[in-house]
């Protein structure tokens, strides 16, 4: 089933979460931070400063519904279109989630909120908390992450520091790696060092398969990220998806049947004229996480390619 809402995307199947049920809770491009490698492009609104953003009540309206209609899904996922810990009804969200359903309640986060109290504790009412750290040093951090002027790398790890201490949930670690920007010895064995102080249950490798924010942004290649995870050690895995890798789970593979027909429209929609991502998602009623995993399968599969004019993605037939 795939559900078409304002706050609700997916279930999509997700290489860390099976089948997630993503939750917008802000808008589309508010964020602490400007990562180069972001997939929904450049940040439109840089804050530190955590507001309703978006009312509660509507998210869980549709929450309920989706779940009357006998919603399948390993999580629900607070996380979207910016940094889901900019909301400050987070708490509240999650609190009324957990009144309606056991399904586990995830959060991706950038985690550089983590330094306050509050986020720290509304984050540990979540079950897993997936945040990033993409730098063991700040110069690294600037260049990747383009923070607001208030946050440093310290103030992030810090921040995951304390949050190790709190929680007792499962927090997985991911690092975002690209090459020629924070691939370098010297810079992974920093990373290393932040992680063994923050002490994720996983870390998670990535890298630039998708579309990005900044064209200049190159993947690393996966031997070389197989490297650097047994570097890290055996907590440490790649998800970065190289392939079409195929799963023996059949809920997730009549989800990749349902996918493979989206992409197809979508393919054929990009034959008649490129297309932004703001295109895509209002001429196909899809929300922007959704359509980026059709995307990025069509890219893989070597079928379409992006072009960045002005901070702006366009995807059009190779
Ligand atoms: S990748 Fe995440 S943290 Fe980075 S700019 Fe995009 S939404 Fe914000």
């Amino acid at each position: 089933m795939t559900i078409g809402k304002k706050y609700l995307y997916g279930p999509v199947p997700s290489r860390r979460l099976g089948r997630s049920l993503g939750v917008d809770i802000v808008p589309v491009k508010v964020c602490t931070l400007d990562c180069i490698y972001c997939q929904i492009g450049r940040t439109t609104k840089k804050t530190i400063e955590r507001a309703a953003y978006v009312p509660v009540e509507p998210i869980i309206s549709e929450i309920s519904d989706a779940i009357s209609k006998n919603l399948e899904a390993d999580y629900i996922t607070l996380a979207g279109s910016g940094e889901p810990t900019l909301n400050s009804q987070l708490g509240i969200i999650i609190e009324k989630i957990k009144k309606i359903t056991k399904i586990p309640v995830a959060i991706v986060t950038n985690g550089t909120l983590f330094y306050m109290p509050d986020v720290r504790a509304e984050c540990a009412m979540a079950d897993v908390v997936l945040p990033s750290l993409d730098a063991g040093d700040d110069e690294t951090f600037q260049r990747i992450n383009r923070p607001y002027p208030d946050i440093n790398i310290e103030k992030l790890i810090s921040g995951l520091c304390d949050f190790r201490k709190e929680y007792k949930g499962q927090i997985w670690l991911e690092v975002f790696l690209i090459e020629s920007i924070n691939s370098r010895p010297e810079q992974i064995a920093k990373i290393n060092t932040a992680i063994k102080r923050i002490r994720p249950d996983k870390v998670q490798l990535n890298t630039a398969v998708r579309p990005t924010a900044e064209e200049y942004v190159r993947k690393l290649d996966a031997a070389k990220l197989n490297d650097i995870a047994a570097q890290i050690g055996t907590n440490c895995e790649v998800i970065a998806d190289f392939s079409q890798r195929q799963t023996s789970e059949n809920k997730y593979k009549q989800a990749l049947k349902q996918d493979k027909k989206i992409a197809e429209t979508l393919f054929s929609m990009l034959k008649r004229r490129p297309c932004s991502l703001d295109d895509i998602c209002s001429s196909m009623n899809l929300h922007g996480n959704e359509a980026i995993k059709y995307i990025s399968s069509l890219i893989e599969q070597g079928r379409i390619q992006s072009e960045n004019v002005d901070g702006t993605i366009y995807f059009k037939p190779l």
